[in-house]
């Protein structure tokens, strides 16, 4: 008999399988409070009986990813984490402290498909989609290591959660069990690149996230460029999906915009971007592209910024340019696992 993965089950699950050992529903829960406590093994778990220790060893066991490398960046309290996978793929996340609690930043993806010309995650291309409890363990092990709760989580690691959408989730609603890590949905953002038809089935799951939108160009031409999933779905079906779901969830959502030098920091694509959100609750993060080795571009200077934020800002655009963290430690969206893959294979 094949052994069993008791960290991929959720709790009914687990519940489920705790009875067919002829065992009562409880120890489902003893057993569940251990895993998101990040107890692996069995014999740790000091309120089991000794009978169903030596049981649960023959027939299951809990995984784990294994943390391969710590970079803590020198300026802040932002460390990057590449974590080995069981089947020896690689992926990366990201921890952040902050006044309000500690958030950490998880993949979806084990690379990504979207192939947006800024981005290091798509590089090399998709590899595969992970399962929930590969993003849970993310924060398991992060907890763990650093010795601290943490609060806030955001899908904004390699990957596009929406095309992962079943264990995305799936992992959304375990990070919301009490009994495990008892994460307020409220404090949970899912970033996607815009793949339509799930933003519609997103907004149907009545969840308290906030949904964030990389849209990074007011123009279809030049978001064909940079996003070549807005060939796909266009500008124009993308903020009807957004309207949507506002509509739906009453939840106000998050719009991402890197700036660029050149390429879309100019005042039309302000303005633009000021005429498709207008009235729209809504609200417009700016963000300092972080300069990827492989790619071209270069992030837009402060007074470039200074003057997209005004111009929103006179438009009554709710925006804010998003601090930025970990510079030193190439923690923008996969930069660190494409640099490490780059390093071993010489
Ligand atoms: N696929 C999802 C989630 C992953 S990307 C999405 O597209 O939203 C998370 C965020 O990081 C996105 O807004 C993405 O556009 C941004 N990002 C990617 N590369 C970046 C870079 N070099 N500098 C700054 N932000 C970057």
């Amino acid at each position: 008999m094949e052994k069993k993965n008791l960290k991929a089950m959720d709790l009914n699950e687990l519940t489920e399988y705790i009875r067919t050992l002829g065992e009562k529903d409880f120890r489902a829960r003893q057993i569940y409070r251990w895993i998101y406590k990040g107890v692996s093994d069995f014999e740790s778990m000091s309120d089991l009986p000794k009978n169903l220790i030596v049981q649960l060893k023959k027939c299951a066991y809990i995984s784990e990813i294994k943390i391969l490398k710590k970079v803590d960046s020198k300026k802040d309290k932002t460390s990057k984490f590449l974590f080995l996978l069981v089947d020896g793929n690689i992926i990366e996340s990201v921890k952040m402290e902050y006044s309000y609690g500690v958030s950490v930043c998880v993949s979806s993806q084990v690379g990504c498909a979207m192939g947006c010309a800024f981005c290091a995650s798509t590089l090399g291309g998709i590899v595969r989609n992970l399962e929930a409890w590969e993003m849970v363990d993310q924060i398991l092990q992060i907890e763990k290591q650093i010795n601290k709760k943490v609060s806030h989580v955001v899908v904004m690691g390699s990957g596009e959660p929406l095309l992962n959408y079943t264990e995305l989730i799936k992992f959304l609603r375990l990070l919301n069990n009490p009994l495990g890590l008892n994460i307020s949905l409220r404090k949970v953002t899912v970033s996607t690149c815009g793949i339509v038809p799930y933003i519609y089935k997103l907004a149907e799951e009545n969840m308290p996230i906030t949904l964030s939108i990389s849209l990074h160009a007011p123009f279809d031409d030049l978001r064909n460029k940079l996003m070549p999933i807005n060939r796909k779905y266009n500008i124009t079906q993308l903020l009807e999906a957004c309207n949507f779901y506002i509509m739906k969830t009453k939840r106000r959502i998050s719009f991402e915009y890197i700036l660029i030098s050149g390429v879309n920091d100019g005042k039309e694509c302000a303005k633009k971007l000021a005429d498709l959100l207008r009235g729209m609750l809504c609200h417009v993060n700016l963000i300092p592209l972080n300069p990827v080795k492989e790619k071209l571009f270069k992030g837009s200077d402060p007074r470039a910024i200074r003057r997209f934020e005004k111009i929103l800002e006179e438009n009554r655009i709710p925006v804010t340019v998003r601090a930025k963290m970990g510079s030193d430690i190439e923690a923008a969206c996969g930069q660190l696992r494409w640099s490490f893959l780059k390093e071993v294979e010489g």
